[in-house]
């Protein structure tokens, strides 16, 4: 699946169609960027030559095999210049050309056409309305931004951006920050080659050591997600997510669709894959830059070196929020570093000299030695802070580093750069030494947390768990019904509370005595499915005449209202659903559950199907998970039984299609086990696709 990015990356020979003599035009900028390139690059042109290269009318006439073409036509030329493409078997076209999708209905029909013209050629189609393509290691450029990133230089961070003008934005920083980039990818309206697919194609390429992903939307949501797994268990994977929409609820037919969000379900998916998000494009592209120019972290445990307590506090303060670790050292290693440094000095973490400047040079590079080299630390970060930042201390930090590196120490070193403007070339140096430096406390503990999260998941199993066998849903199946959805349920080894339900006030008394004291009474009607709201559920009830009364106020509800008895029970209220996302697919949710759900909203989604251990991990991370473990005197829930319910809930809507919905709320939840005491199943049928997602905020997913 990957054959037709081959082609947009590694072409032997290309046709630039709209390529121009003619200074301040797309085509010149294109064919000037196209210099470098190492093979043919083949003008398609109304002149009949560009620079004295020979042009041709049209791609149809060129001789021999084309691999790409890099279209930067006017928007009504294009979809021709597709259809040349195909019948000339052009492997890939990169449209650079606007006024598609992204103007509106007119340019949308014609994008239309251009994407059924690829396919219908085997054409795979970068774009349209992109910033263009770079492979630094061929080189080639065949994009609107002039040069490489970092010049000549080429690494291992490859950048797919959705914004043509990100795009830009990172060559000037890559220029400015020695970063060194693989492959840049300018995705622009994703009309034809999804997401997935890049990601799969990155994952492969050996040149790609981290990927920076600066999306607004995914395409096929629920592919990508497979793939991304599959990604971040081999190389990190960093995403910025732009242009969230406040919106984006659906209809509450259930609690579960109620809480599910499409930013909700999409960041749970992303963080399951794998990927690492990051605040903002900087930030996603400072946590690239620690990655790609240094080993991974083994851990989470850091070593400041510092001359100043305060930013050392900061920094530790801040590393923290990031789930990373300043520990104290150990007594052994703390009397080394007593040895190196001065008497008022600290050795414990953060390392701190003091303002001593006149040993600068001597001590950051031996106090970054000595952590290293230590085994209790992780990654180790020296605050470089006014004379910190001089050249003898740059000098001797470099060569330290490529000292610990030729001895086999794979602990990463990251700058803090916190010294005056005019010792910013000191910290390029340092930087193309290869050690990272990013500016303050602030962008050095959130690029170091991203980086350490991305190494925890490295390695991990990325195979999605199979789902187990479900039992097909009889046809003739009422799951409005409770006793028909409980059944079914049942049948699915899901347990719920045991249930009567009567048509009268003397059913209900003799239901009641059935299955026990404390009774509880709810109203059973299609119209009244949150019962409570209606005053339709009531508790406690401890003698025949409560019942009896219960079940009379219940009944005078709705004409046709039945009444459901069961017996009450007690423990912790948890809501455990599942529901059909257009993008991601079968999700399941848990949360602190009951009819306070949506106030509290604390709740996780997770893609299903999941296993035991991704749901427990679900749990652990409820705002609320120390009701698990029992407050106040409580025994702790069973938590291994409710994780099981969260696995059968989701197998139940992998399994199932006619199932759009399901809301287990509450889950009554004690030392003993879980039971549903309210169940609600949607059919398919009766969720009307208007109330499915009422505000898509990425208009690509869920085609
Ligand atoms: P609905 O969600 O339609 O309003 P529920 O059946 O969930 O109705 O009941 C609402 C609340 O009543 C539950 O959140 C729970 O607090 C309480 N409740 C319902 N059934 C029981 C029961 N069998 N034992 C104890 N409490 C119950
Ligand atoms: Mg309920």
């Amino acid at each position: 699946m990957t054959d037709g990015l081959d082609a947009v990356f590694n072409p032997r020979r290309i046709a630039l169609v709209g390529a121009s003599d003619r200074a301040g035009t797309m085509g010149r900028l294109l064919w000037d960027n196209l210099r470098d390139f190492p093979g043919e690059v083949v003008p398609i042109s109304r002149s009949a030559s560009i620079d004295g290269t020979r042009a041709y009318a049209d791609l149809t006439e060129v001789p021999g095999d084309i691999d790409l073409a890099v279209i930067g036509a006017p928007a009504d030329r294009v979809l021709g210049a597709i259809r040349a493409a195909a019948e000339k078997r052009v492997r890939a076209a990169v449209v650079l050309t606007a006024g598609f999708a992204e103007i509106g209905a007119d340019g949308a029909r014609l994008q239309e056409e251009v994407v059924a013209a690829a396919r219908a050629g085997g054409v795979r189609l970068v774009g349209p309305n992109c910033f263009g393509v770079q492979n630094c290691d061929l080189p080639l450029n065949a994009s609107i931004a002039p040069g490489a990133p970092a010049g000549d230089e080429r690494g291992g961070i490859s950048l797919v951006t959705q914004s043509g003008s990100y795009g830009m934005a990172v060559h000037a920083l890559g220029l400015d920050e020695a970063m060194r980039f693989a492959k840049v990818y300018a995705a622009g309206n994703k009309a034809e080659i999804s997401d997935a697919e890049t990601l799969a194609y990155l994952r492969d390429d050996p040149a790609t050591r981290v990927v920076c992903l600066l999306l607004e939307s995914i395409t096929d949501p629920r592919e990508f997600f497979a793939q991304a797994r599959r990604t971040t268990a081999v190389k990190p994977v960093i995403a910025a997510v732009t242009g969230r929409s406040a919106a984006g609820k659906r209809a509450a037919l259930s609690h579960t669709a109620a809480m599910a969000s499409d930013t909700a379900i999409r960041d749970a998916a992303l963080e399951q894959a794998g990927v690492v998000r990051a605040s903002s494009g900087l930030a996603m592209l400072d946590a690239a830059k620690l990655l790609a120019a240094q080993p991974i972290p083994a851990g989470g445990r850091v070593g400041i070196v510092t001359n100043s307590g305060g930013l050392g506090v900061e920094l530790t303060d801040l590393l923290d929020v990031e789930g990373l670790e300043v520990p104290e050292l150990s007594p052994a290693l703390q009397a080394d570093l007593r040895r190196l440094l001065p008497s008022y000095g600290s050795p414990r973490n953060p390392v701190d000299m003091t303002p001593i400047w006149s040993r600068y040079a001597e001590l950051y590079p031996a106090l970054v030695d000595v952590l290293a080299r230590s085994g209790e630390v992780d990654i180790v970060i020296p605050i470089l802070l006014a004379r910190g930042g001089s050249p003898e201390v740059v000098e001797g930090l470099a060569a330290t580093v490529a000292a610990m590196r030729a001895d086999g120490n794979d602990v990463p070193v990251y700058g803090c750069w916190v010294a005056e403007r005019s010792r910013q070339p000191q910290a390029d140096a340092l930087q193309e030494a290869g050690v990272p430096c990013l500016p303050w406390p602030e962008r050095t503990a959130a690029a170091a947390g991203a980086a350490h999260r991305c190494a925890s998941a490295l390695g991990r199993d990325p195979s999605i768990p199979a789902a187990r066998e479900t039992p097909v849903l009889p046809p003739d199946t009422d799951l409005t019904d409770p006793v028909q959805a409980r059944e079914y349920l049942a049948s699915a080894g899901i347990d719920t509370a045991p249930v009567a339900v009567c048509t009268d006030a003397d059913g209900a008394v003799a239901a009641a005595r059935r299955l026990g004291y404390p009774a509880v009474l709810k109203v059973v009607h299609p119209a009244l499915s949150h019962k409570s709201d209606v005053g339709g559920v009531r508790v406690g009830l401890s003698d025949p005449a409560a019942v009896r009364q219960a079940a009379d106020y219940l009944l005078a509800l709705r004409s046709g209202a039945r009444v459901l008895v069961q017996r009450q029970a007690s423990g912790v209220e948890f809501v455990v659903g599942g529901l059909r996302d257009p993008g991601f697919g079968p999700v399941v949710m848990v949360g602190l559950g009951g009819t306070t759900v949506e106030v509290l909203g604390d709740v996780q989604f997770a893609v299903a199907p999941v296993d035991a251990g991704h749901a427990e991990a679900m749990l652990r991370s409820l705002r609320g998970a120390a009701l698990l473990d029992g407050v106040r005197g409580a025994e702790p829930v069973n938590a291994a039984a409710l994780a099981d319910l969260m696995v059968a809930v989701g197998d139940l809507l992998v399994g199932v299609p006619e199932i759009a919905e399901i809301d287990l709320n509450p889950v009554l939840a004690t030392a003993a086990g879980v039971r549903p005491v309210d169940w609600r199943i949607v059919h398919r049928d009766d969720s009307t696709p208007g109330e499915q997602k009422a505000d898509q905020n990425c208009p690509d997913e869920g085609k």
